[in-house]
């Protein structure tokens, strides 16, 4: 793939007429418009801690450049809290969390439904800043805004749906009663990839359940959370309720807070690496946890399966995001009979698909994220094609951070690409013979966040669910995300769901109370 595909608009080939020349100065001018709007969107943030309703410096002054992905170039600055801010923050949580406990569940509803309005109303502004820090096509920016969003809403919801039970013991001798209490305060540890809706998805039901949190955003992409706690004070959560700190230092204010017995729960969503860590310190002070960690997504397309949805649903569930997903399907497994044509049809699209900037038009891929996540995109190819596997289109580095869609076929079993997590866009297809072998092929990984199945069989496709070690599965489709469904994963995904009427219950403890008949 050429320089032209990565560098947005094609303009080569144009004559040098006046006509040309006046084209030349209206994009000059939409180039300095597009500019302005960009920092005139980057400088609205507020780019401080917020604690205790305030904006604030880090206590020590600190701060750290926050990149756009595309250019390395820095785009904003912003505090960089340390385990003292933390405390600090963890401090406001505290203050404010019997009162917000104690606030009426119709009037959290009503300010976490003020909030899925304002983000809605300034979806431009959080889509341009998402793709400004994160680098993902403009679309699909405005997508997440859309998804993210959404728990704001469902949960405004579900803030006034919250129920108990009340009955007679076995015995006849007295009343049970089964309510729901908010957990207490909890801190919320989002990643870089979505982050708009990791952070919703997390800060919408924690404050409709009535617990005050601590969000930490990736330091990758910090603004966005910063913008969207700035609009939910517009919307009116008290002081002390939401709280965020922007931090390099994640490991050592994370630790600070959850070494502090008033904090009662960890929310995290990102590696299993680091998920695994902080299980382990979860476990001196025995903290509710909710973890969303990788994935290593199959997609299996079955003899029988539809192929144009097939290709169509592989397209999405593998480059949505710049393949950055923990959703992303990472494993193809194709009947052996379709492998060929299937391999053909995918590399078309591929071949076709536009790299570059995320606010270029028509921009389908955008840089990965940093460096780091480039060389591990490379090695992961190198080793599958070092073992015998064949590249159909892309394989390759383009520029910087921008790696060319990639179709590689043939993955022999014990490849690193079928075991590790690519965040990339490199499709890998391996081929498999009959239904066992799809199946312990698929299982064979000690994640389980979703698998992906194409087949026009019903009966196959009830067995799958059955069979399929995952927590959630798309039949026919090639994305599941869904802010009324419960998302999550079995092993080594994760535990707890996040979204659904399940998503609330993370944020509640249940409290039984007997009481005699007389
Ligand atoms: P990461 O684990 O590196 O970081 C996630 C968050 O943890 C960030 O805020 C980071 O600053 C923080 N962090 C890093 N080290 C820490 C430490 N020692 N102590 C406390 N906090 C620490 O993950 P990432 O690279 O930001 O995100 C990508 C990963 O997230 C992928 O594995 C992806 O599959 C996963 N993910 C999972 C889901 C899901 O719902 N299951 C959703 C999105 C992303």
């Amino acid at each position: 793939m050429g320089d032209e595909s990565t560098s947005g608009e094609n303009t080569s080939g144009e004559s040098a007429s006046d006509e040309s020349t006046s084209g030349e100065g209206a994009r000059r001018d939409g180039a300095s418009e597009t500019a302005q709007r960009e920092r005139a969107v980057l400088g609205a943030v507020p780019s401080g801690l917020l604690i205790g309703g305030a904006w604030a410096d880090a206590a020590a002054a600190a701060t750290f450049d926050v990149t756009d992905p595309s250019t390395g170039g820095v785009i904003r600055t912003v505090a960089d809290a340390d385990a003292d801010d933390g405390i600090r923050a963890l401090d406001a949580a505290v203050v404010a969390q019997d009162s917000w406990a104690a606030t009426p569940p119709r009037t959290r509803s009503d300010i976490l439904r003020r909030a899925f309005d304002l983000v809605r109303e300034r979806s431009e502004d959080l889509a341009l800043l998402m793709t400004l820090e994160m680098g993902k096509p403009l679309a699909e920016s405005r997508a997440e805004v859309v998804y993210g969003a959404e728990f704001l809403r469902w949960f405004s919801e579900e803030a006034v749906r919250v129920s108990g039970r009340y009955g007679q013991n076995p015995e006849g001798s007295g009343r049970m009663i089964v309510s729901q209490r908010p957990v207490g305060p909890v801190l919320l540890i989002t990643p870089w990839n979505f982050p708009l809706a990791m952070a919703t998805r997390k800060i919408g039901p924690a404050l409709a359940a009535g617990c005050t949190v601590v969000v930490k955003p990736a330091s990758l992409t910090p603004l966005t959370t910063l913008a969207l706690a700035g609009l939910m004070q517009e919307a009116g959560v008290p002081a002390g309720v939401l709280n965020v700190l922007t931090t390099t230092r994640s490991g050592a204010v994370s630790a600070a807070i959850m070494a502090d017995p008033r904090l009662r729960k960890l929310s995290f969503t990102g590696s299993t690496e680091v998920g695994r860590g902080l299980l382990a310190q979860a476990a001196d002070g025995v903290l509710r946890v909710s973890m969303e960690l990788g994935g290593n997504a199959p997609f299996l397309v079955f003899e029988d399966a539809d192929l144009d949805r097939a290709v169509e649903g592989a397209m999405v569930a593998k480059f949505r995001n710049i393949g950055e997903a923990c959703t992303a399907a990472n494993r193809f497994i194709v009947h052996e009979s379709l492998a060929e044509v299937f391999t053909k049809r995918v590399a078309e699209r591929v071949r076709a698909m536009r790299v570059g900037r995320g606010t270029e038009a028509g921009v389908q891929i955008g840089p990965l994220i940093d460096e780091r996540a480039v060389t591990k995109a490379s090695s992961l190819l190198r080793d599958a094609v070092d073992r015998g596997a064949t590249v159909h289109t892309g394989g390759a580095v383009l520029r910087g951070t921008f790696f060319a869609p990639t179709v590689v076929s043939g993955v022999p079993a014990g490849a690193e690409i079928l075991r590790q997590e690519i965040f990339g866009p490199v499709l890998a297809i391996s081929a498999f013979a009959d239904e066992d072998e799809a199946v312990r092929l698929a299982n064979d990984t000690e994640f389980g966040l979703v698998s992906y199945v194409y087949t026009r069989d019903l009966a196959r496709g009830h067995r799958m669910i059955d069979r399929l070690e995952t927590g959630m599965m798309g039949l026919n489709v090639g994305v599941v995300s869904n802010a009324a469904a419960p998302f999550g994963g079995v092993r080594q995904s994760g535990l707890g769901r996040e979204g659904g009427p399940e998503g609330i219950h993370e944020y509640l403890a249940t409290k039984y109370t007997l009481l005699p008949n007389d």
